[in-house]
């Protein structure tokens, strides 16, 4: 399996309605899979389907990264609760190469998703782990992690972001 290409900010799939997977046929795995493959060729520890310029709400997420861990797959993931305290962490995208920003964000969430055979799951996670499924999920919901950057911040990347999105509109 190849690896599949990377969607950079400014082509219109990262910012597309995004549907729910209904049916869990042997594609999905493959699909899954093949994002796995993409995300550790591209060195980056969270991938959402819209970033390989597929609709559907499947995200992959390096899980315990700081112990090694894994990579887990998430289908049709929905945060439903997060606590009241927050962090601000620095983040970048394998679909805005080139940028990173301090985003806030809550330290601990609880997600309902459902597993490769469709089963729903409903579970906690903190620190890394969540932020990492915030961003994913975001991505599920036409939302890049520039979006959630001070005002000051996006002033000063105004130039950069323009010239990627100027550089995917053509590519
Ligand atoms: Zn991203």
């Amino acid at each position: 399996m190849d690896p599949m290409e990377i969607m950079t900010i400014g082509k219109k799939v990262l910012r597309e309605e995004t549907e729910k997977v209904q049916e869990f046929g042997q594609d999905i795995p493959e699909f899954i899979e093949n994002m796995k493959i993409t995300m550790v060729e591209s060195n980056g520890i969270g991938l959402a389907a819209p970033q390989v310029g597929d609709s559907r709400k499947i995200i992959t997420v390096h899980y315990d990264l700081e112990k090694k861990g894994k990579i887990i797959e998430m289908i049709n993931p929905e945060i439903i609760s997060f606590c009241d305290e927050n962090e601000k962490s620095e983040e970048g995208c394998l679909s805005v190469p080139g940028i990173t920003g301090m985003v806030e964000r809550p330290l601990e969430i609880e997600v309902r998703y459902q597993d490769i055979d469709g089963n729903e799951h409903v579970r906690e996670f903190s620190g890394l782990n969540a932020r990492i499924i915030q961003h994913e999920v975001d991505h599920l919901n036409k939302t890049l992690f520039v979006d959630r950057l001070s005002y000051a911040k996006r002033l000063m990347i105004k130039n950069k972001l323009r010239k990627l999105e100027e550089k995917a509109r053509q590519g």
